[in-house]
């Protein structure tokens, strides 16, 4: 063998047809650690592991008769001392000198496999990752929603719990500290802007009397009544409360002292000409209104309380302007 040859950078054998070694270069026979004359006339299959035999016997052989040759097959040849020898092996049958022989080249793969498993094991690493990712982005919604729905409940909590601070429970309307509220918020805006702004304290005539006669249910029941009658005859933008007892409270924001008085005049007509379960009563109403330019030293409220008073001494059953 020519020196080129036996020392070419990648290991050369040929065999017979029968698998039997001609030749062997030392580059190779380096490779699995055997001399020369210990392969020579050797079958190829002693330099193999069982299982790389039976792929020797599949493909090379079959595809060497079929094609007079083998491109890239990868298998691996067993060293002397027991070791696997990765290679990527080419062979081609040829006929020299009257016989056939197979030529075959074969070159270390050690490294390339190596590579191939790093990029295996990334890969995999990536789509473990990409899968806790998933997993991680899917929990993370969960809880997204789950976070959402217990805001949705606590602000629906929040507005019942509202609706329940500012709501008499007898009559279901506003109650005396929404009102005052309601109040002190109306009496800056009107001073602000100029508004003027009106207000009606309501005031049952005897009532004890209903309570006394009929008893203390017949009374809530005439409470609810002319509670429902007061918020019917309102407008819109008025606020309607129970003040206390048996007095009501209306803020009528835009109505001046004449529209105030008219709306006042509208309750007391009503509730005098309206049945509340079975029972008749008439209503005293003291009305005040405010107006920026109008300097009092009383509160609307302390207005109004006087003008009621006034009804009352004058007979009840009637309405007070406070400027009267
Ligand atoms: P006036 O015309 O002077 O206002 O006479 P009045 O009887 O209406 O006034 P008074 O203040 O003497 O009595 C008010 C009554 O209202 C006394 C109380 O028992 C009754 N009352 C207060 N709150 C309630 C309630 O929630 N339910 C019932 N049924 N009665 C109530
Ligand atoms: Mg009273
Ligand atoms: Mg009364």
């Amino acid at each position: 063998m020519d020196t080129l040859l036996n020392e070419a950078p990648c290991g050369y054998f040929s065999i017979t047809d029968k698998g039997l070694i001609q030749s062997v270069n030392q580059t190779l026979l380096t490779m699995l650690g055997y001399d020369r004359e210990e392969l020579l006339e050797r079958h190829i299959e002693s330099t193999m592991s069982v299982a790389n035999k039976m792929f020797f016997h599949t493909y090379f052989y079959p595809y060497i008769q079929l094609y007079g040759q083998v491109n890239e097959m990868y298998f691996s040849f067993r060293s002397k001392d027991g070791k696997d020898l990765p290679v990527l092996l080419n062979g081609i049958r040829r006929n020299r000198d009257g016989k056939a022989v197979i030529d075959c080249v074969a070159l270390e793969m050690r490294k390339r496999i190596e590579h191939e498993k790093d990029i295996m094991k990334t890969k995999r690493q990536l789509e473990i990752l990409y899968q806790e990712t998933n997993e991680a982005n899917h929990r993370l919604e969960l809880l997204h929603a789950q976070y959402e729905k217990k805001q949705r409940e606590l602000m629906e909590l929040n507005e019942r719990l509202e609706t329940l601070a500012s709501t008499d429970p007898l009559t279901g309307l506003k109650n005396r500290r929404f009102f005052q509220e309601q109040l002190l918020s109306h009496t800056e805006l009107s001073k602000g802007a100029g508004n003027v702004l009106s207000l009606c304290i309501i005031d049952i005539d005897r009532f004890k009397s209903i309570n006394d006669t009929y008893g203390h249910p017949v009374g809530d029941l005439v409470l609810t009544r002319l509670a429902q009658l007061l918020q019917e005859q309102s407008p819109e933008e008025a606020v309607v409360a129970r003040f206390g007892g048996e007095e009501f409270v209306i803020l009528l924001p835009g109505l001046d002292r004449d529209r105030a008085l008219a709306a006042a005049e509208r309750y007391r007509a009503a509730t005098e000409t309206t049945p509340l379960g079975d029972l008749r009563i008439t209503i005293s109403i003291g009305a005040a209104t405010f107006a920026a330019e109008e300097e009092s030293e009383l509160s609307l409220l302390q207005q109004a309380d006087q003008a009621l008073y006034l009804s009352k001494n004058n007979g009840r059953n009637r309405v007070t302007h406070y400027r009267s």
